[in-house]
Parts: C-alpha cells; sequence; structure tokens
C-alpha cells in the first residue's frame, strides 16, 4: 500500500481539487490519503483562537471569511442539493457552538478545540467530491487513529495505541482508498489534539509507518527539495536524492517544505519518501531514502527562518553562568513550549534564539526574569547554511547585521537582522 499527503497549497481552489483527483485517478492502491486544511485555513482559524481566547475582537467575521471560502469552493464541485452542504453546516455549526461557552484557563486547549476543524471540513469537501465522480473511498476521523498524550498544541503520540488503531481501522476490506485528516489526533479524554504547526507530513508518515507502507509521497507546490526556498531563490537548485539523515536537519533548522518529525517513522522502516509537484505530478521531485553520500547534487544548502528572537541573559551580580543556570534555563523553555534554534555560551552570559510566541514567550522571559537580568530582541532571521563555502556566507550575510555567530563542521548559523 501507499500513502499520499496533500498539504494545503494542493487543495487551494477547485481547480487544484480535481487536479489532486486525477492524480489519485491514476494511483496504485491500495491507498490512504492523508489531507491538511485548505490554503491557509489554520492561520485564520488561529486568528479565531486569539479573538475568542483574549476577547479583543469579534470572531464571527473571521468565521464568515471561512465560511465563504469552503463554500465558494464547494459550489463550484457539487451540485446545490448535494449532502455536503448540510456536512459542512454541522461542523460549522459544531465550532460556532465550541466559540459560545467562554474559554477556558488553557490557551493551547483552546487551540486545538477550534482550530482541527480547518481539516474536517477540508477532508469532508474532498472524500465526498471523489465519491461524486465515482472515485470510491471511505473518510476516517484521524482523532480515532491518531492517539496523543494532552500536550495540546505539540501533541505527542502514543505509538503503541496508534499502531494498533490504524491497523485496526484502515484494513482496506470494504474500500481500497482511505481519506483522513492531517495533523490532528485525541487524547485519552477523546478531546482534539494537534501535532505542532505543519503537521500533516508527519501524520502521513505515522500510517505509512503503522501499515509498513511501500512508499509516501508528499504533493507540493514545488518540484521537490531544493537547496533553498525556491519560492525567494531563484537559483535554487533541485535535489534528485536526499538521505533521511540530510533531510531531518534542514527540516529541523527550519525548512517549511517538510515536518522534522516526518523522518524518523519513515527511516526506521526504511520507506522511501518523494516529494513532488501535485501540478506536474510525471517529474520525478526529490526522493529521500537511505543515501551514504547523503545529498545528490552536493552543494550548500540554505534556511532562513523569520520570527525569531534573541534572548540574552546574565547573572544581576555577574556572577559565573554556570552548569545549574542551564539546567534552570531549559527547564523554563521546555515549560513554556517554546522552541530554541541555537544557544552560544560565554561566561557570563547565555543566549539563545527561539521561535516567537505570542502568549508563551512573554511568559518565559517573566519567569528568567525572577532569576536573571534578561534582554532580548525580536523580529530577527536564523540563517542556517549546511555544507557551508565562503561564497554562500558572503552572499548571505551582505547588508545584514549579525547578532550571533555559531560554526561547526557542517554548519554555520547566523542570527541577523537588516541594515
Ligand atoms: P504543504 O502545505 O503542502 O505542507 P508547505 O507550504 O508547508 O506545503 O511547503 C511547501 C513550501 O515550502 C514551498 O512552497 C516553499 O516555498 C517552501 N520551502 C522552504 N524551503 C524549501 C526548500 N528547501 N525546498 C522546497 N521548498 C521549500
Ligand atoms: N493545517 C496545518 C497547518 O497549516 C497542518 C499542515 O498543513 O500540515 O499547520
Ligand atoms: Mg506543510
Amino acid at each position: 500500500m501507499e500513502v499520499f499527503k496533500f498539504g494545503g497549497a494542493s487543495i487551494y481552489n477547485a481547480q487544484y481539487i480535481k487536479q489532486l483527483a486525477q492524480i489519485v485517478k491514476e494511483a496504485n492502491r491500495p491507498l490512504v490519503i492523508v489531507i491538511s486544511a485548505m490554503g491557509k485555513t489554520t492561520n485564520t482559524l488561529e486568528k479565531i483562537v486569539n479573538a475568542y481566547f483574549f476577547h479583543n475582537k469579534d470572531f464571527k467575521p473571521i468565521i464568515e471569511e471561512i465560511k465563504n471560502y469552503h463554500y465558494s469552493i464547494t459550489k463550484k464541485l457539487f451540485q446545490k442539493q448535494h449532502i455536503v452542504f448540510d456536512k459542512l453546516k454541522t461542523l460549522f455549526s459544531e465550532l460556532e457552538q465550541t466559540l459560545q461557552v467562554a474559554p477556558s484557563m488553557n490557551y493551547d486547549f483552546d487551540y486545538d478545540r477550534i482550530v482541527h476543524y480547518g481539516e474536517l471540513l477540508s477532508t469532508t469537501i474532498i472524500s465526498e467530491y471523489l465519491n461524486n465522480i465515482k472515485i470510491k473511498n471511505t473518510l476516517i476521523n484521524a482523532q480515532n487513529l491518531i492517539h496523543t498524550d494532552s500536550n495540546y498544541r505539540q501533541a505527542k503520540i502514543n505509538w503503541q495505541k496508534t499502531h494498533k488503531a490504524i491497523n485496526q481501522i484502515l484494513n482496506f476490506q470494504k474500500t481500497d482508498i482511505f481519506i483522513t485528516q492531517g495533523f490532528i489526533g485525541s487524547d485519552a479524554n477523546k478531546q482534539a489534539t494537534t501535532l505542532g504547526r505543519e503537521g500533516s507530513d508527519f501524520t502521513a508518515a505515522i500510517i505509512a509507518w503503522a501499515l509498513n507502507a511501500k512508499k509516501i509521497t508528499v504533493w507540493k507546490d514545488v518540484q521537490g527539495i531544493y537547496s533553498a526556498d525556491p519560492k525567494f531563490y531563484p537559483n535554487a537548485k533541485l535535489f534528485k536524492r536526499l538521505s533521511y539523515d540530510e533531510t531531518i536537519e534542514l527540516a529541523y533548522y527550519g525548512a517549511k517544505v517538510i515536518h522534522p518529525k516526518t523522518l524518523k517513522p519513515l527511516k526506521d522502516k526504511s520507506i522511501p519518501l518523494y516529494v513532488k509537484s501535485f501540478l506536474t505530478p510525471h517529474s520525478q521531485g526529490t526522493i529521500i531514502t537511505e543515501f551514504d553520500k547523503h545529498l545528490d547534487p552536493y552543494m550548500p544548502i540554505i534556511i532562513n527562518k523569520t520570527g525569531q528572537t534573541l534572548i540574552s541573559i546574565r547573572h544581576k551580580d555577574s556572577s559565573f553562568i554556570t552548569e545549574r543556570d542551564i539546567e534552570k534555563i531549559f527547564c523554563a523553555i521546555n515549560h513554556h513550549k517554546i522552541v530554541n534554534n541555537v544557544m552560544q555560551r560565554s561566561a557570563l552570559n547565555f543566549s539563545f534564539c527561539v521561535d516567537y510566541h505570542r502568549v508563551h514567550l512573554p511568559n518565559l522571559i517573566e519567569e528568567l526574569k525572577r532569576n536573571f537580568q534578561v534582554k532580548y530582541n525580536t523580529d530577527l532571521q536564523l540563517i542556517t547554511i549546511r555544507h557551508y563555502d565562503r561564497e554562500t556566507i558572503k552572499k548571505m550575510t551582505a547588508d545584514k547585521e549579525i547578532l550571533l555567530h555559531q560554526q561547526s563542521r557542517t554548519n554555520v548559523f547566523f542570527v541577523v537582522r537588516n541594515k
């Protein structure tokens, strides 16, 4: 069996959904199709979460925006009386009911309860559409497949329970195509959870792992994995082949094309991952497998992560930063679910560069201020160059003010802002 994953860009409009149908029609079976929310729906749902949780804005117009977007696509794909419209209506009223209840004290819990509707909506539309054009499939709610802990917004997989559920439910006895949602799961109390932004790639890998898939294909709006984001670097080159480890590293440092957690389950079972374009499905794309050379062709890889905050800590009385202090700092980072990307230590200072988060980052800074003097800069970029050379470093740091520079044998990191 095989696993396909379609991301937000590949189901952004009715024409692309028709293209998805064409790809599925030509595909090998049995097949599991994992689908994200349409277009930028998750970002829009995040706006609802913020308006709801902070009571600072009316979220009704934002719900209308999501409704209009989904209904306008659905109208292009179905006749007026189709059952899909009732199904969407039910989902929207469930979402509205959720928002009528006062927020809990837990931002992440409320986030997951709201944001997972993006995937429920998209899969309902696509499953119905494929059935309508005689590509028979069964829609399964991923909350019955992906079992997690209650670490909302960044839930951890219960691998044993998930393995069992996937093998029991996705058994191909009555259908040869299953459709399910990426990114979402449920905890032991059947509450909605999510696996972290961009987590649908990871869901597809979990399913491939549990079912020992022959291969997995993620369909993107780019031809495969490039030496830099091709949207910003038109001269970036396409990799024909990458190793699992190389891909884990570049995803970890922020190459948005694949979620970093995707690779481990695939590597564990030697399942090849194909990254291909849904716009040109017959072109080869990038293949990720076990590969001694790690990357083909060999060249520097540039990864640019925006929205970074550089935090520098020192003792108020100028004493050394000790191992004990670092332990405290890491406990706090972990407690506030902050993603730490790069760090540096001197006798008196400890600096680290993290992803911005509107709620959790101010809480982390507050906590650190209890013991330390804390300074920070926001709106920075983290530039990572793997397999660096002098020329690439020069090109990437021209016109930039460098706030932190760190170099190892394979990687060089710069935390920068524009001059
Ligand atoms: P999906 O929604 O299907 O998961 P994403 O938008 O998350 O797709 O990932 C695809 C995007 O990743 C591309 O449109 C591209 O702009 C971006 N990207 C960043 N780095 C790279 C890279 N090294 N190679 C290819 N695409 C990249
Ligand atoms: N819809 C989710 C997101 O936008 C998951 C995904 O697309 O992978 O983050
Ligand atoms: Mg993605």
